[in-house]
């Protein structure tokens, strides 16, 4: 027996690996299986190069627990070591990796992610003792017993390990009982080890024998030692590829597309990706993509390594190039990983480019599942946004499907407004804005349908990235507005008329919270509706990107501007009008001729302030008096039309229906509206 002391400074590093690694001592585990696995790999390579001339076959790595022994053990047939193995390989260089790796981390215990490089050392967080039993492939080396407490000293000797390869033993401390359990053991080698590349055993396969499970003589494997990514694209179907999907995402519809990554230069990747049904619920799981290293489960946060929108992606990432036992900060700047994250993008961009030209109908089926993320990637990704543009398609009102400069072209001839700009019309919700759609559509217009979860942003990308392109909805405008073809006419209302008009239906429209409503005028048909309600495209689009963007959230406080515009031509609105204008005309007009008056001295006083320096301090009492007196006036003039107002059931008839065409109509105004309907009937 020989004794010695591992090289370190630290007295015992021990309990500061344990402290250090509170919260992940189970990875032990996949330190000692991966470890395992790499020495049955080791064997194989020996053997390839002629340098191991045994069979290789029965490769495997076995773990065990002995709950009365209180021990753990972690067994390979691989290539074992040799007393200077285990000196070089335990006591010098894995010591020293230890204790570099604590020396590096000891002020960012929280940033340590993926503990690789810790190695046989994670032992110590979970035992109080470990014991290596190995006996080399060098068929003379006798085996070797070495033993540590935990303390700076091991013990070495010879002993009587018959079979090649290593047993790690873990003694496992009393406050870590729970690796002694079966169940918690099967549950850590499924997270970690379940594609390791070597058969890894825990326990024997039960059969159901005299109303009870009984061991049967075969080993279980816990793992499935080729998982599909590793294994080549033109050797799989579809089913293959979608019974894996529901291995590794059980309780899932089927996905809709796959894309199996694979690449060596410049880097080694390969990978499964599915797309999954997302629907317009954009809830980003962080834990759907799982990333591997060398089919070693390393994470399921996968935040850095590929974009925010790939996330809403299923699938695994394995790459031995990518960093792991560092912090996420440095694992986003790191430049390997930029680049494997701009390849991901790539790949997938042109995956679904090429689904979209070989079944463009089975692509256009699914394009409501996968748009919201498409559009998601467009909106965050430049690169992703370029490549997209050739495949994102545009659904209109009746269905139909358009990819981006398809569009464009159906719509050049009729929607190009009159300075140039291309006007894209769209609905937010076919139901409701049914009037709209319809009379854009009997226009000769195409509506598209943009009810999804991101249509709103993008529609503002689309209007950023293409020059003179607008989008507009349905209902911002009256119909012949929505794509202006010449400058707008005047309408031929006289300055009384529309006067009067405006105070007619503004005092008559019922208080709506949080609406404005403005009255205006449109020379449309006649036979056209006598009034149509709009809501301005840019507020309405500001007040929907608050939901988007946080720092815009004040629009979401604005009411609703809505505009109320009377169609001039239309009979019935003509009726009142002139009516009206009949009526109180004669009482309207010494006040009108009051009023005149009162403007010319108002404008007379300030006019005296030709030099900006303003109106001189004896006029401007006089200046206030005219001023109150005009706003009494015009106050006047408002309560005499509002009085008239107030008894016209056909102008209360016509706001009244305009409101309910919107959904606007509610609560007392609604009941007063129908009781009205059935006394004029
Ligand atoms: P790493 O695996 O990162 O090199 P470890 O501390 O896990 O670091 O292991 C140190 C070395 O000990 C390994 O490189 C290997 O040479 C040797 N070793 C560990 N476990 C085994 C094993 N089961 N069989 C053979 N050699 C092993």
């Amino acid at each position: 027996m020989s004794k010695g002391s591992i090289g370190v400074t630290t007295n015992n590093i021990f309990p500061v690996i344990k402290k250090f690694l509170y919260s992940d001592h189970e990875i032990f585990l996949r330190e000692l299986v991966s470890n395992a696995v790499d020495a049955t790999q080791k064997l194989k390579t020996l053997a390839i190069a002629g340098d191991f001339n045994e069979s290789t076959d029965g490769l495997k790595v076995t773990v065990s627990v002995n709950k009365d022994a209180g021990t753990l053990t972690v067994s390979d047939n691989g290539i074992g070591m040799t007393a200077e193995d285990v000196d070089k390989y335990i006591n010098q260089i894995a010591f020293s990796g230890a204790e570099e790796f604590l020396n590096k981390y000891k002020d960012s215990a929280n940033a340590i992610i993926g503990h690789f490089g810790l190695g046989f050392y994670s032992a110590f967080m979970v035992a109080k003792k470990v014991e290596i039993r190995t006996k080399s492939y060098h068929q003379d080396a006798p085996a070797v017993l070495w033993s540590c407490d935990g303390s700076p000293e091991y013990e070495m000797s010879e002993c009587d390990k018959t079979s090649r390869g290593t047993d790690i033993v873990l003694y496992i401390d009393d406050e870590e009982k729970e690796f002694l359990e079966q169940s918690r053991i099967n549950t850590l080698l499924n997270k970690y080890c379940k594609f390791l590349p070597v058969p890894v055993v825990f326990g024997k396969e039960q059969e159901w024998k005299d109303g009870k499970y009984v061991d049967t003589e075969k080993d279980k494997v816990i793992n499935d030692i080729e998982p599909l990514w590793a294994r080549k694209p033109s050797e799989l179907k579809d089913e293959d590829y979608i019974k894996f999907y529901h291995a590794i995402q059980p309780a899932q519809d089927d996905p809709l597309f796959w894309i199996h990554l694979n690449v060596d230069y410049p880097f080694t990747l390969t990978g499964i990706l599915y797309f999954p049904k997302i629907k317009n619920n954009l809830d980003i799981r962080k834990d759907r993509i799982q990333l591997y290293c060398n089919q070693v489960f390393v994470t399921d946060s996968v935040e850095g390594v590929v974009p925010e929108f790939m996330m809403l992606l299923q699938g695994v990432i394995d790459s031995p190039d990518i960093p792991l036992n560092v912090s996420r900060s440095y694992l986003q700047a790191d430049r390997n990983v930029k680049k494997i994250s701009s390849y991901i993008t790539k790949k997938v961009a042109s995956r679904l480019e090429e689904i979209a030209k070989t079944d463009a109908k089975a692509f256009e089926e699914k394009w409501n599942d996968i748009k919201i993320f498409i559009e998601y990637g467009m909106l965050s990704d430049e690169k992703f946004q370029e490549s997209a543009s050739k495949f994102a398609l545009l659904q209109n009102t009746d269905g139909k499907f358009f990819k981006l400069e398809e569009y464009k072209e159906l719509i050049k001839t009729n929607q190009t407004d009159k300075d140039g700009n291309l006007v894209y019309l769209y609905t937010t919700n076919k139901e409701e804005q049914y009037p709209y759609i319809k009379a854009a559509q009997d226009k000769g217009y195409d509506v598209l349908l943009m009810d999804g979860q991101l249509d709103i942003p993008f529609v503002g990308m689309m209007e950023q990235k293409n020059e003179k392109t607008r989008f507009v909805r349905v209902d911002s405008d009256v119909v012949d507005n929505l794509v202006r073809k010449e400058d707008a006419k005047d309408n031929e209302l006289t300055t009384q008329e529309r006067e009067v008009a405006t105070t007619l239906f503004k005092s008559q429209i019922p208080a709506i919270e949080k609406s404005e409503f403005m009255v205006t005028y449109a020379p449309m048909a006649p036979e056209a509706q006598p009034v149509v309600i709009t809501q301005s495209e840019y507020m309405r689009r500001m007040k929907d990107m608050a939901v988007f963007q946080p720092g815009m959230s004040f629009y979401g406080e604005f009411p609703n501007a809505y505009n109320f515009t009377l169609n001039t031509n239309h009979p019935l609105i003509k009726r009142v009008i002139s009516d009206a204008t009949a009526t109180v005309g004669a009482e309207l007009k010494p006040l009108d001729e009051e009023l005149t008056a009162t403007n010319a001295v108002i404008k007379a006083i300030r006019d005296l302030d030709k030099d900006n320096k303003g109106v001189p301090e004896d006029k401007k009492e006089d200046l206030k008096k005219n001023e109150d007196k005009a706003q009494a006036l015009r106050d006047k003039k408002e309560e005499i039309v509002a009085r008239y107002a107030a008894g016209q059931d056909t102008v209360k008839q016509l706001i009244d229906i305009a409101l309910l065409g919107n959904g606007l109509l509610k609560g007392e105004a609604l009941t007063a509206f129908l009781k009205r309907s059935v006394d004029l009937l």
